[in-house]
């Protein structure tokens, strides 16, 4: 008998596009374009962009009203739907709830697994707090630990620890530099080849 299925997915860059570059080219600031893709240390990053919102007077509100316009990625419902007939499935992200919340509605509420931002009375964002570190690796390690067979699939360099933990990992459109320096995890390109290679990793 094999052992249930557990899917592991990345939200940003997988499911619904980069929050950070939607609220860079709705607000203009070009800075705010750097992500996970370029930049892996998060913490670094996080710090830049809370500095870069202080600077322009950013509150919570912003980037929410940004985040509500947004949508899925063209296929991603569909997507949901076909692995949650099939499997578990778990979003692990280092986004914010805060954030999420408008994104997730859309999809379905799949269970995330993510991280709390610590807004003050204004409305500022003052903080950000990680559950730990290397949530997504934790969580993959946790759910091998449980019995499961565990699959993932990201596009960026903070689930490099995730593909790596999996049973079998997947880039899912990545940058064309990631798949260079992580050359053990195949890269798939659209949800069909995604869903092509989890339906023969399951068997
Ligand atoms: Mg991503």
């Amino acid at each position: 008998m094999r052992k249930p299925v557990v899917v592991c997915l990345d939200l940003e860059g997988v499911l619904v596009p980069e929050i950070w570059i939607n609220v860079a080219i709705q607000t203009g600031i070009e800075e705010l374009k750097t992500t996970t893709r370029e930049m892996p240390d998060y913490d670094k990053l996080m710090r830049q962009r809370l500095t870069i919102l202080d600077r322009h007077a950013l509150k919570i509100g912003d980037i929410q009203d940004v985040i509500a316009k947004m949508g899925p990625l063209e296929g991603a419902i569909d997507f949901v739907t076909w692995l949650r007939e099939r499997w578990q499935l778990i979003i692990l992200s280092d986004t914010f709830y805060q954030f999420a919340q408008p994104l997730m509605r859309q999809l379905g509420y799949p269970t995330l697994f993510c991280n709390q931002l610590e807004i003050g009375e204004t409305g500022r964002i003052v903080n950000y707090h990680m559950r730990m570190a290397n949530p997504k690796q934790h969580a993959v390690a946790a759910f091998k630990s449980l019995n499961f067979f565990t699959m993932a699939a990201g596009d960026s360099y903070n689930d490099t620890g995730m593909l790596d933990e999996a049973d079998t990992g997947f880039f899912f459109c990545p940058p064309e530099h990631l798949p260079k320096e992580f050359p053990m995890f195949p890269v798939t390109q659209s949800y069909e080849d995604l869903e092509q290679r989890f339906l023969l990793a399951a068997g």
